[in-house]
């Protein structure tokens, strides 16, 4: 069954970034028994970094991490969410009872 996003727990890049260490491209943190691996990218003004998460699961770079029913914490994508407001334009995305 399909889980909706909003419901889920999430965590945003902007919660660990403290614990990132400074000017570090790719750091591991661990996030309750999950290391998460993060990335930083340069800013396209080239004065910054900004950071994101890679997805354990497809590698992707990610602002927001989600988990349900006990997951580790992976994209939207790999955990197949759906948006509350994508089931209300189009309630074909709700599971079949
Ligand atoms: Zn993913």
């Amino acid at each position: 069954m399909r889980h909706i996003l909003e419901t889920c727990p999430r965590l945003h890049i902007r919660q660990v970034k403290a614990a990132i260490p400074a000017h570090a491209l790719s750091a591991t943190l661990q996030i309750g028994s999950q290391d998460v691996c993060t990335v930083a990218k340069l800013t396209n003004l080239r004065n910054g970094y900004r950071y994101y998460f890679r997805c354990p699961r497809c590698g992707t770079r990610r602002e927001t991490l989600f988990r349900c029913d006990f997951s580790v914490f992976q994209c939207r994508v790999c955990l197949d969410l759906v948006y509350a407001s994508s089931m209300k334009k189009n309630p074909s995305v709700l599971p079949s009872p």
